[in-house]
């Protein structure tokens, strides 16, 4: 899996197309105490899968990997986590973005 140093993140959202998993999203609402003006992206985890397709893709090097532990008994990806907002990201239509 990946994760993401938030106050690296400067919301460029140039990774986003790079998730064929649409795992890559931004919030919807900017954190209060971020340095950076824009809404950061985060990793919605229940949809990473771990391919790290998006890893070098981040200017910043805000992207960074997570190993699973040897001794796992279940995948993390199977744990309900709750996650803030994010936005729709449009792929196809449109003006939407596409897949990388
Ligand atoms: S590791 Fe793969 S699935 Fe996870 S956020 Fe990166 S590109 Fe998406
Ligand atoms: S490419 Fe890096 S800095 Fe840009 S939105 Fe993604 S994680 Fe944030």
């Amino acid at each position: 899996m990946v994760a993401i140093t938030m106050d690296m993140c400067t919301g460029c959202d140039v990774c986003i197309p790079h998730c064929p998993f649409e795992a890559l999203l931004p919030l919807v609402v900017n954190p209060g105490h971020r340095k950076h003006q824009k809404r950061p992206v985060i990793v919605v985890e229940n949809n990473c899968v771990g391919c790290l397709s998006c890893i070098g893709s981040c200017p910043t090097n805000a992207l960074y990997e997570i190993e699973i532990p040897v001794a796992a008994s279940g995948s993390p990806l199977l744990h309900d986590s709750s996650q803030p907002d994010v936005e729709k990201i449009q792929r196809w239509k449109r003006n939407g973005i596409g897949v990388a």
